[in-house]
């Protein structure tokens, strides 16, 4: 086939995809020999994949591919997650009407006159299941597609799976009723867990301390986070423009937000409303601090939201930066004057000393939010309470908060309410708040010892980048029970209490083990009815014996030996890749649950964390006009040119940029290196110190790749096996008189190996436009060849790199065409001077000013060159580049030595920098 346009790169693609799967190369069975199991969080399907789905999944396929290289036999599958509350809200909005879900859905690839069948959750998950396969088997993914499977009861052998699981945990103590704070949407009555929310994913309930100041019979009670503060309080804020009503709440009677009603009603408190009124009705009023009987007025201030909490504030100028800002915006800092308690390295007022440095001028400054937390990170790590806080004086503020808590609450005069870290914004759109909630099922994450296990488990993993390792650490230790079932949703209902389902994060945490059970329930020899509890002890723990389960489940026990086996062979998970949004939560209760069902040999080996995607620099969105399908990437850029625009464009934690222009540009280059290939490989030209040269540029860039490589570092790696190794392929193409075709067909096997994780489609057609047999996934990584590697050849190419920018820079300058260029190469006496500084002296009587410039070369190591070349080797040299300079510079070309020069210039040439004469 010849080459001819573009379009045939996609007929490349789709020629590659076929044979792969018609010899089943990516399809892993056990066998002799080191094995590698990647997987990634299986993606939720309630709509078609788009272009920022695919780059956690590109990363691990760039891993399966290079282990498998490496020599290692991967098994890499992917599942597909319907469980939870999306995909009913997407059918309960069809059957609603809903314009926007019918959009959607039209733009996922459903015709637009079939849309309202899809008001049934069963036909979303069918139709989505299989378009979800067949956008990433297009995009060439190098999954075992035997393998995949969807969740929730819709699938009855993982229904079965799941249930086990809980019964297990049950049995374990693991999942407990219990009484617990919990964000909760009050138009779903249900706990919002992360993937529940359409903002807030991050938040978590935060205990808030209620100080109650009197009110005349009333109390006014303040919420924070600081209790220790109360002791440097001056004035009370209200909201001036806030609805806030007085209220009976159990037995006293307190003014709060309107917002904070219904709150209070879900944390446990009888709430009777009793009259509603605007904050400013009471400001200007005052009320008493509870424990010194100190009449405090009450202030306007417009930053108290009340939605927070009660939206009753306490004001502590001296440590709080609204606050402070707050009461100068009133001009009150004479009249009521902060007051120091907290004794730190910040010293006196130190919300006045952060407002100044950082520049904040009123209470409406983003900046004051980053000033709270500077200040309250000091001083609750460092502080000590200073003389003005009675029998609490000189003690730690980190010590100090829960014995202030049961102090106050003793006096009567403390409460606690509970409240979101950040605004929670539920799925169906509805503001969430914090609810708790007493006969709601938990998975005891508190649990210590199952925390010391979760973080000996972290200990010995691998992750990167590196610097995921403290978000996974923090999240372990933070971990506090968690809501495992909700009301309402797709999913596995609990085994014991069937109104509640499994919600999402709950039922993913170690489906990778069922990847191996998937296989042979595609194959029908396994099925639902087989799955009894023993089942599962058997093939995944290796409890019982396969004679006896066999005849409980009605398996035959050769074939539940051989599930087993398998299950130990590829077990356990070598690599999990995921996007950073599942860091706090769906990766920490990966590593819980692997340690609570597996013995340590099977405890996950490594952990990798990708950022998001924007498309062309923004967040992808339909009004912008940068959301992308994966199959429109597919069609216009090839699935080789999309996936390099992800894996090019960032690594580590920092989020991906898929730019359209990139996309389009890599599928050029693409297209220009197969021409090249075509174009050279057969050429006759001889060998000389180019293909020594481009030999040696080879071993480095496998050598780099590599490296990189091995820590998921997909740009670094990048940077040299395919931008690297192309640029030296072109300069040898450039530099070299005659190309030896042998030399180029090595590059290009080289070339096509190491690019194999990255544009595998492109890499398996340049294999074989190489005659080389079978597929190039079937090769191995090159050796680097040490003998090959010429530091000296590759500096006598950057001398002549560096030449060629130095003439283009004079030409700019004289912007002229040239007639004839002169190099000179320095004098023997100048190499001698740098090999042995002490010559130095002698040469600068013999030479005068012209030795000056070796004398500064020698004062900064950093100027001295790498290598020293003869005279006669330097000379050599650019000799032999002598028609490469002319089929550059299109003029004359002269070498001379300095030596036999009488032309002035051709005293400034140095050792590896020749001096330049243009006429
Ligand atoms: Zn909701």
């Amino acid at each position: 086939m010849i080459l001819f346009s573009e379009k045939d790169i996609r007929k490349i693609e789709v020629k590659w995809q076929k044979r792969w799967r018609e010899a089943g190369i990516f399809e892993a069975e056990p066998k002799k020999g080191k094995k590698y199991f990647v997987t990634f969080p299986y993606p939720y399907i309630n709509a078609a994949p788009h272009v920022g789905h695919a780059y956690s999944a590109t990363r691990a396929d760039m891993m399966a591919r290079f282990m498998r290289l490496l020599g290692y036999n991967v098994l890499f599958p992917f599942g597909l997650h319907a469980t939870g509350e999306p995909i009913m809200g997407a059918a309960k909005r069809i059957a609603m009407g809903d314009q926007k879900q019918i959009e959607a859905f039209v733009m996922s690839g459903i015709p637009r006159e079939k849309v309202k069948e899809f008001d049934d959750p069963v036909k979303i998950v069918k139709f989505f299941a299989k378009t979800w396969v067949r956008d990433f088997q297009n995009y060439g993914l190098s999954v075992d597609w035997r393998r995949t499977f969807y969740t929730t009861k819709l699938n009855p052998e993982y229904n079965k799976f799941v249930t086990w699981q809980y019964k297990k945990l049950k049995k374990m103590g693991l999942v407990v009723k219990g009484k617990h704070p919990v964000i909760w949407c009050p138009s779903c009555e249900s706990p919002t867990g992360s993937h529940d929310r359409k903002e807030g994913e991050n938040a978590t309930v935060v205990e808030y301390i209620l100080l109650k100041f009197k009110f005349g019979d009333a109390f006014l009670p303040a919420a924070t986070l600081r209790p220790e503060t109360i002791f440097g309080v001056t004035n009370m804020w209200l909201n001036p423009e806030g609805d806030y009503v007085r209220a009976k709440v159990d037995d006293e009677v307190w003014i709060v937000s309107k917002e904070s009603v219904k709150k209070l009603r879900d944390q446990e408190h009888e709430v009777e409303v009793l009259e509603e009124f605007k904050g400013k009705e009471i400001i200007g009023k005052s009320c008493v601090e509870p424990l010194s009987g100190r009449e405090i007025p009450i202030l306007p201030a417009s930053f108290v939201d009340v939605r927070n909490a009660t939206g009753v504030v306490m004001s502590v100028p001296a440590h709080a930066p609204y606050d402070y800002m707050a009461l100068k915006d009133l001009g009150k800092l004479n009249e009521l004057k902060p007051i120091t308690i907290i004794k730190s390295e910040i010293g006196e007022n130190p919300a006045e000393k952060i407002c100044e440095q950082m520049g904040i001028t009123s209470q409406e400054d983003e900046k004051l939010e980053q000033a709270t937390k500077i200040i309250y990170r000091r001083e609750f790590h460092k502080g000590i309470l200073n003389e003005k806080c009675g029998e609490y004086s000189g003690k730690r503020v980190r010590d100090i908060k829960q014995k202030l808590v049961e102090d106050f609450s003793k006096k009567g005069m403390a409460s606690i309410m509970y409240e979101a870290s950040e605004p929670v914004i539920c799925r169906c759109l509805t503001r969430c708040h914090v609810k708790i909630i007493k006969d709601q099922w938990f998975l005891k994450y508190s649990d210590e010892e199952w925390k010391k296990r979760a973080l000996e488990c972290l200990k010995k993993m691998k992750v990167y980048p590196d610097e995921a390792r403290n978000w996974l650490e923090n999240a372990i230790i933070n971990m506090k029970d968690k809501a495992c079932a909700r009301k309402s949703g797709l999913g596995t209902p609990l085994p014991w209490d069937p109104e509640w389902i499994i919600e999402p994060l709950s039922d993913s945490t170690i489906y990778m083990s069922y990847y191996i059970i998937a296989k042979y329930v595609r194959e029908g020899e396994v099925k639902a009815k087989n799955m009894k509890d023993e089942f599962f002890d058997y093939v995944l723990l290796g409890e019982g014996n396969p004679e006896e389960v066999g005849k409980k489940c009605g398996l035959d026990p050769k074939l539940l030996r051989e599930i087993r086996e398998e299950f130990e062979y590829f077990y356990p998970v070598d690599l999990r890749n995921s996007g950073k949004d599942l860091l706090p939560h769906h990766l920490p209760f990966f590593i819980f649950h692997h340690v609570v069902f597996f013995p340590e040999k099977y405890w996950p080996r490594a952990i990798g964390a990708n950022g998001w995607v924007t498309v062309d620099g923004e967040k992808m969105s339909k009004s912008k006009g940068n959301f992308i399908t994966l199959r429109q990437a597919v069609e216009e850029y090839g699935a080789d040119a999309s996936r390099l625009a992800f894996l090019d464009s960032n690594e580590g934690l920092a989020d991906a940029d898929f730019r359209r222009s990139a996309a389009r540009n890599f599928k050029e280059l693409l297209l220009k290196i197969l021409m090249t290939l075509e174009r050279f490989k057969d050429e006759k030209g001889g060998e000389d110190f180019m293909d020594d040269w481009l030999r040696s540029r080879i071993q480095f860039r496998i050598m780099k790749t590599r490296e990189h490589l091995e820590k998921m570092e997909n740009r670094s790696a990048l940077l040299h096996s395919l931008h690297g190794l192309w640029q030296d392929i072109t300069k040898y193409i450039q530099r070299k008189g005659k190309v030896n075709g042998k030399t180029i067909r090595y590059a290009f096997d080289v070339f096509a190996r190491i690019n194999v994780p990255f544009a595998p489609h492109t890499c398996e057609e340049i294999w074989e436009r190489l005659g080389k047999k079978g597929f190039v996934h079937q090769a191995k990584w090159p050796e680097v060849r040490k003998e090959w590697m010429n530091e000296k050849l590759e500096y006598g190419q950057e001398i002549v790199d560096k030449l060629v920018s130095d003439v283009n820079e004079i030409l700019n300058i004289l912007k002229k065409k040239p007639s004839k260029i002169t190099f000179f190469v320095a004098s023997t006496w100048k190499r001698e001077v740098l090999k042995e500084p002490k010559k130095l002296k002698e040469a600068i009587k013999e030479h005068g000013n012209v030795a000056i410039k070796l004398a500064n070369i020698l004062k900064d190591p950093s100027k001295r060159p790498k290598f020293i070349l003869d005279e006669s080797e330097e000379f050599e040299l650019l000799e032999s580049m002598k028609d490469y300079f002319k089929k550059v510079f299109n003029c004359e070309i002269e070498i001379k030595r300095e030596n036999e020069s009488e032309e002035e210039k051709a005293k400034q040439a140095l050792p590896g920098k020749p001096a330049i004469l243009v006429n």
